[in-house]
């Protein structure tokens, strides 16, 4: 299935405000409302679809990586343990969003969704080092996470400050009079209950920190920053609710030949003085594989080739990058006494010379080349 375009899906320009972004939204969900379009399949995946576009158009850092990436900087992929690319549940959009639309709906909320904001786990934040050849094809790693998990053995009981439900009713004396709010009950930070029995080695919520193994997909095409959402494998909630997410943050690895510059690729070659002068073949490697490349006699310490498509897949267009192989010409540091002696000879004899004809291409020259 083709995602759609979050602004599309939200009908705002590209350019709209933070404002219009949620009044678009609002509107949206207003329509597709399940208590408005009761058993309807088509209306409820509206509802998500909207949703999912506002999770990510209303967080200026996911919004970036939307614009920048589109769907591939924002969702990973999809995630086989129903992440993020099989779209939010409807809790989740309650929990999240419930207050641009609760008013409407007198507090009944959705399948009792929305009553009460469920305690979740705490998100977990991890990195990942991928090389070069990594996030241009995708991958799976899998790697070990330590994670707050409930201890086998801890046992709750209904937080007696709250009774369970998790708020607490506070009266306040304002200039209009008494008011009532609502606040999350500070015994159980919104849970409902309270450890009963804590095993050794458990915090006072019953979680110990265990090594967890967690397979992630990486999606072909991932870019350095690129963070990946891999829903309810952060920690766990205490006392039953969801665990959090784990978020998986790509870092590239700084792999020794090869840099990037946006799709292009970079790499330094070094041949020697003998091999430029003849003329040589060599080996290079690339994201696709080993390279055969002709190295002309008479080359230059500093000429550059450029290998067409041996880049990077562009994210946002068709096309890929190229690869630039820098030459540099190895002056021997280190001369026998026979080599040396040839060397000498070239000289007084005024051969090997420098001979520019002033049509080399000097570093300027060659710079701006790699820009047309
Ligand atoms: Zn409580």
């Amino acid at each position: 299935m083709t995602k759609r375009d979050y602004y599309e899906i939200l009908e705002v320009s590209k350019s709209a405000s933070a404002d219009e972004i949620k009044k678009a939204y609002r509107k949206m969900a207003l329509k597709y409302h399940p208590d408005k379009n009761p058993g309807d399949k088509t209306a409820e995946e509206k509802f998500k679809e909207a949703a999912e576009a506002y999770e990510v158009l209303s967080d200026d850092n996911k919004k970036a990586r939307y614009d920048q990436y589109g769907h591939a900087g924002v969702n990973g992929g999809g995630f086989g343990g129903g992440g993020f690319g099989g779209g939010m549940n409807m809790e989740d959009i309650f929990s999240q969003f419930g207050d641009i639309f609760g008013g409407h709906f007198g507090g009944g909320g959705f399948a009792g969704g929305g009553q009460r904001q469920q305690a979740r786990g705490s998100n977990l934040r991890v990195r990942i080092r991928l090389n070069l050849e990594e996030m241009v094809n995708g991958t799976q790693k899998t790697i070990k996470v330590k994670k707050m998990k409930m201890a086998p053995g801890a046992t709750s009981k209904t937080c007696t400050t709250c009774n369970g439900a998790g708020v607490q009713m506070k009266v306040m004396n304002t200039m209009f009079g008494q008011m009532q709010t609502q606040t999350t009950c500070g015994t159980c930070q919104g849970i409902g209950k309270i450890a009963d029995k804590i095993p050794a080695g458990a915090n006072a919520q019953g979680l110990i920190k265990e090594d967890e193994e967690v397979t992630i997909n990486i999606p072909a095409g991932a870019r350095e920053g690129i963070q990946l959402n891999v829903r309810g494998k952060g920690n766990d909630a205490p006392f039953g609710g969801n665990p959090g997410d784990l978020l998986v943050v790509v870092e590239e690895e700084a792999d020794g030949s090869i840099k990037r510059e946006g799709d292009n690729l970079h790499q330094e070659l070094y041949i020697s003085f003998a091999e430029a002068a003849l003329g040589t073949q060599k080996e290079i490697p690339t994201v696709g594989g080993k390279v055969k490349i002709k190295v002309d006699a008479g080359t230059q310490s500093g000429k550059i080739l450029r290998l067409s498509g041996k880049g990077l897949p562009s994210i946002d267009s068709y096309g890929k990058g190229d690869m630039f192989v820098h030459i540099n010409v190895w002056t021997p540091q280190h001369l026998s006494p026979e080599q040396r002696a040839f060397f000498e000879k070239q000289i007084e004899n005024g051969e090997m010379m420098a001979e520019p004809s002033g049509k080399e291409k000097t570093f300027f020259d060659k710079v701006r080349d790699l820009f047309n």
